[in-house]
């Protein structure tokens, strides 16, 4: 599917089957949250990006209503992604919301304040959340552009 945040001319495209893959990981683990680090790259001017991978998470902390996940682990795969393709890179983060809507909590807002300062700041980290329940799912894109979250459309 494509998304667009109009306002700003961004865009995002990323594919159902990683959708889908994404959806029936995070149902494995119902009725907790669970979620990981999204890979994909951008165009030569950061405004069209495009969503390719996943990389779970080796650890995290997890409840019904809460996703914290650590990076340490991960640096293999990241570096896997970009050998096969340099422009891969890290883009940003999804987690579940199980039996809820695809809406950020302050918690999900307080953590991608903390993506975009942290050092190697990423161009318009994505927030992807996938509220489902168990005859539907909703995927809810979250972009940070300037230091306002929009929602792609
Ligand atoms: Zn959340």
């Amino acid at each position: 599917m494509i998304l667009k945040i109009k306002q700003i001319g961004l865009s995002l495209e990323v594919k159902d089957e990683l959708l889908n893959k994404l959806l029936e990981i995070g149902k494995t683990q119902y009725p907790r949250e669970f979620g990981g680090f999204l890979i994909g790259y951008y165009s030569e001017d950061n405004m069209n990006l495009y969503i390719t991978d996943t990389i779970l998470p080796k650890k995290y902390k997890v409840s019904e209503y809460s996703f914290e996940r650590s990076i340490k682990g991960i640096e293999n795969e990241l570096t896997e992604f970009y050998t096969e393709n340099p422009r891969k890179i890290y883009i940003g983060e999804w987690h579940t919301h199980p039996d809820n809507s695809p809406t950020p909590s302050a918690t999900d807002i307080s953590a991608i304040n903390t993506i975009i300062n942290s050092k190697n700041t990423i161009p318009n980290p994505v927030l992807l959340i996938i509220g489902y329940c168990k005859t539907t799912a909703d995927f809810g894109f979250y972009g940070w552009f300037e230091n306002k979250l929009y929602k792609y459309e």
